[in-house]
């Protein structure tokens, strides 16, 4: 993507700036309310200087780079961003964004096979195998929340929520079942309430067989990010 040469390379670009700033939203929204969503974004196989895999722009990148800038000029204490990637590709292009960066945490959970096929080392990586079932991932899950927790004390987090580790998608090599990718959100959803850490989500990838079951995936996210938005209301009352 270091030459777009498509006639609608604008319209493309465009969108993909469009994006970037929904994140943006959603993490100042989420630093207000507890919870918040771009109904696009997680474009995590982008770099600094150049796009890759379907993504030009890394929208958590630059939402976590500019949370922490607007939280220093409000003089509050430097902000810490967790990246909780479970989309089935790995997040190579963040891993990479912040190689360096202790003040954000890359933590990604992702199909060993999938692309990118040269991986990035985030700050944890959890590579799982061809056909991961529900409760294999959960356990994986839960191992690298407690890794997290370990090692890092976010202000925020960002949540990339890729449907694509579910057993309809074309391109994932995982299978994970409709409760699973359920149980998932919600283990995510509730590790960040329970610590009362903000959470803004993305909804990264999704390739599904029936386009129908990608949908119905980012719907079920929703739904369950909406509860937890419920619950951060009624304790602010
Ligand atoms: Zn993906």
């Amino acid at each position: 993507m270091r030459e777009i040469g498509f006639p609608w390379s604008e319209a493309m670009a465009d969108r993909a700036r469009r994006s970037v700033g929904a994140t943006v939203a959603a993490c100042r929204a989420a630093l207000r309310e507890g919870v918040a969503a771009n109904i696009a974004g997680g474009t995590h196989h982008s770099y600094t200087d150049r796009g890759g895999g379907f993504c030009v722009f890394n929208d958590a990148a630059v939402a976590a780079r500019l949370m922490q800038a607007e939280q220093a000029r409000a003089s509050r204490k430097p902000l810490q961003v967790a990246i909780i990637d479970l989309d089935v590709h790995q997040g190579n292009g963040t891993a990479s964004i912040f190689r360096k960066d202790e003040s954000v945490f890359t933590l990604s959970l992702h199909g060993q096979k999938n692309f990118p096929f040269r991986k990035e080392a985030s700050d944890l990586d959890v590579p799982l195998p061809d056909g991961c079932r529900d409760d294999e991932y959960l356990q994986a899950l839960e191992g690298a929340l407690t890794g997290l927790e370990g090692r890092f004390e976010p202000g925020l987090v960002i949540y990339l929520a890729g449907s694509d580790p579910h057993e309809g998608d074309r391109l994932g090599r995982l299978k994970l079942t409709w409760d699973g990718l359920e149980a998932r959100d919600r283990r995510v959803f509730d590790w960040a309430w329970q610590r009362r850490i903000p959470l803004a989500f993305a909804m990264a990838g999704g390739y599904g067989v029936r386009i129908e079951d990608t949908v119905q995936a980012q719907v079920n996210t929703f739904g369950v990010g909406a509860q937890y938005w419920r619950r951060w209301q009624n304790q602010a009352r």
